[in-house]
């Protein structure tokens, strides 16, 4: 069976606090200025990898964040589920993999194609 619009809206809600609660844990953890301090040199190295590893996961966890709730956004203009590019439905199942899809799988395709 596949997912309604209010359950993928449910979805989106439970996605959008789990990554607000791993955005918060990270963010306690990084120091986006840049390299941790260390005492130990042997330590630094290390140190500086897990940094650049965490900034990394948080920007990625920032844009998924943004893309939830900008897909929640859409239930609101009940624009959601329609093709940001060409106003197409975007299919339900690519919508249950991916709640937060902007694009049908063509645009999608389109678009990652120009970069
Ligand atoms: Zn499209």
């Amino acid at each position: 069976m596949p997912l309604t619009y209010a359950e993928l809206q449910q979805l989106l809600v439970k996605q959008e606090s789990e990554l607000q609660s791993q955005l918060e844990s990270i963010q306690s953890e990084v120091r986006e200025d840049g390299v941790g301090y260390s005492n130990h040199i042997a330590d630094a190295a290390s140190e500086v990898f897990e940094q650049a590893r965490n900034v990394s996961l948080l920007q990625q966890l920032r844009r998924s964040h943004e893309d939830v709730l900008h897909a929640m956004g859409k239930f609101d203009d009940a624009t959601y589920g329609i093709c940001e590019s060409c106003g197409a439905l975007i299919d339900i199942p690519r919508l249950e993999a991916l709640p937060s899809a902007r694009y049908c799988v063509t645009c999608q395709t389109r678009l990652e194609g120009k970069r």
